[in-house]
């Protein structure tokens, strides 16, 4: 039995559950970490979350910092990450720099994909052979690490894509349960009106707005902001769901209801998402994410965001690409607005 630092099965179930472009896949990726980081063990993998070995490139500013470290080859410079969430999506955006291109063309299976990346990666010639070897561990380590955690006495899962994250919806189709990797609270009052005319005129949910708060306040505010109503303003205003800067996901409206929170206006809308009104489209909030220089989701709501937005478009049979920022939508927003988050996910 192997040896591993805690961290590492948090990496490996956070990989599990998050959609990935290639999920078989999964097993080479963890494969490498358990070669690069001594199974999470390393100096790299338990100060900065590097659990890939990865030096510094400036494709990776705004998700690692760089830090000199003295490693096994000689001093260089290399990526420290907050989190693991910030290291998986440091891991992908380095395999999509120069040296790797081509690499989804190898893609068909942990070998094919390794076999291409491995040379290139590390100098060592029997890195390939080492990292294939490891693969049996890789794939017993995803298996624990996604059937952990699950409550032997909820409903049976029976996700309409296996493995996926997933909600179920209460008799009157109102409150989310999450499952497979989302978790969600329950915040709503049914006896809230949420948005009057919207509710009134609803119709199926046929797109997905991704929007930002200011910082300053909890998601627990917001959902209190909404219930009770601004007068000021006339109405009640807020998201079906709040995600908190550590990934938190608060459901703040029953989802028989519609809320307030994109303009009709034709003069401020512009024609991207032009289908979309109160009546027909999910609100999912980054909560204090809205900083004056822009929209900047932490890692945590970037990556609760994606599994929520996978299962609410599972759910509701909503198309990736009818998932927009609130920024891209309307023309008096911040153009960032939940748009990097949205077009990630329109990619999909
Ligand atoms: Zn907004």
């Amino acid at each position: 039995m192997s040896v591993y630092d805690e961290e590492f099965f948090k990496l490996v179930s956070l990989l599990g559950d998050r959609p990935v472009e290639f999920p078989t896949l999964r097993p080479a990726h963890v494969a490498q970490w358990i070669l690069e980081s001594d199974r999470g063990l390393s100096d790299l993998a338990r100060r900065f979350h590097n659990f890939g070995g990865m030096k510094y490139r400036s494709e990776l500013a705004g998700i690692a910092l760089p830090i000199a470290y003295e490693a096994h080859d000689g001093l260089d410079t290399y990526c420290a990450f907050p989190d693991n969430a910030a290291f998986l999506e440091g891991y992908f955006r380095f395999l999509d720099r120069s040296p790797y291109r081509g690499w989804r063309d190898h893609a068909a299976s942990p070998e094919a994909f390794l076999s291409f990346i491995g040379p290139i990666w590390a100098g060592d010639p029997a890195y390939v052979t080492k990292v294939l070897g490891l693969l049996p561990e890789a794939s017993d380590l995803l298996k624990n690490a996604t059937t952990a955690g699950v409550d032997d006495a909820a409903p049976d899962p029976t996700p309409s894509v296996p493995g996926r994250p997933y909600i179920r919806l209460d008799g009157a189709q109102a409150v989310a349960t999450g499952f497979d990797g989302l978790k969600i609270s329950y915040k709503g009052d049914a006896g809230c009106p949420y948005g009057i005319v919207a509710t009134q005129g609803r119709r199926p949910f046929t797109g997905i707005i991704l929007h930002h708060t200011q910082p300053g306040k909890s998601a627990a505010w917001y959902v209190r902001y909404q219930i009770d109503g601004d007068s000021d303003r006339g109405g009640h205003f807020g998201y079906h769901f709040y995600i908190g800067e550590d990934g938190t996901v608060l459901q703040g409206a029953p989802l028989d209801k519609r809320t307030n929170h994109i303009s009709s206006k034709a003069d401020i809308r512009r024609s991207i998402g032009s289908h979309l009104r109160n009546s027909n489209a999910i609100g999912v909030s980054f909560v204090g994410a809205g900083f004056p220089s822009g929209s900047k989701p932490t890692p945590f709501q970037e990556a609760a965001a994606e599994v929520l937005v996978y299962a609410l478009a599972d759910h509701y049979e909503i198309p990736f690409d009818s998932v927009f920022g609130h920024g891209e939508i309307q023309r008096n927003r911040m153009a960032s607005e939940g748009r990097d988050v949205a077009q990630r996910i329109r990619s999909w």
